[in-house]
């Protein structure tokens, strides 16, 4: 669906003061929380306006057409972050093309993407997904094994990783939004306990940007409030 550059500009800006009113809601600085524009089947056009409109970060589910988007705007300084699922025979265009990844829940994804990263490019910057209601079709690392996993990423040579990642289902009131989101600030935390520095909780999209901004999100992906239904 085609967006105009009015309705556009609207939106990020709406969407960036219900940002900001929720992170002083919660007594945190606005400035912690980084949107993400998810653009996935959006035209690149829509991700050039959402740019002049001043969005700097993009995320995209789908490798072919984010590589075909990435082409369209290679006159932009863009960050370009994963957000789908990964196979394993995909990595190397995203370890070269991307900026962050935030999809990881496999040890033998992540050691492929810091082989691939190419060695002029800064660390490949990684949150690993966590499953916290068992959904097995989205994918996500258990939170049982998820302390294991993120011992192992941390050591890996071309890759920084930088927190965890959650994709609840819509759950039925902000209060039940809010208890989840809470489980994956309380991981964070117990990584921190060990020793790791993570400093990111991608959590949040447009149904419930607002209670994962609550929880500590430092980095909220958003596609429909933007952009408009998919
Ligand atoms: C599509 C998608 C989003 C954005 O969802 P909206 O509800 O459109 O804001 C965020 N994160 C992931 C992983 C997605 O796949």
């Amino acid at each position: 669906m085609l967006i105009g550059p009015q309705n556009l500009m609207l939106h990020v800006n709406q969407v960036r003061s219900r940002i900001r009113d929720a992170a002083m809601a919660a007594g945190r600085d606005p400035a912690t929380v980084t949107l993400v524009a998810v653009t996935k089947t959006q035209t690149a056009e829509s991700a050039r306006l959402a740019a002049i409109a001043g969005v700097t970060d993009f995320g995209e589910n789908y490798l072919q057409e984010a590589l075909a988007k990435m082409d369209r705007l290679t006159d932009l300084t863009l960050r370009w972050h994963f957000i789908g699922g990964i196979q394993s025979n995909k990595t190397r265009p995203i370890a070269e093309r991307f900026d962050w990844v935030h999809g990881v829940d496999r040890l033998n994804i992540a050691r492929r993407l810091s082989e691939q990263r190419p060695f002029h490019a800064p660390p490949l910057n990684v949150c690993l997904q966590v499953a916290l209601d068992p959904e097995p079709t989205k994918g996500g690392v258990s939170p049982g094994d998820l302390a294991d996993l993120a011992g192992h990423v941390a050591g890996l040579p071309r890759l920084k990783l930088r927190g965890l990642m959650c994709l609840p289902p819509p759950q039925e009131s902000p209060e039940a939004q809010r208890a989840v989101f809470a489980r994956l600030k309380v991981a964070l935390q117990e990584l921190n306990a060990r020793g790791l520095k993570l400093d990111t909780l991608s959590m949040g999209m447009s149904a419930d940007f607002e209670s994962a901004i609550a929880e500590g999100a430092t980095l909220v992906r958003i596609g429909t409030a933007l952009f408009g239904p998919r």
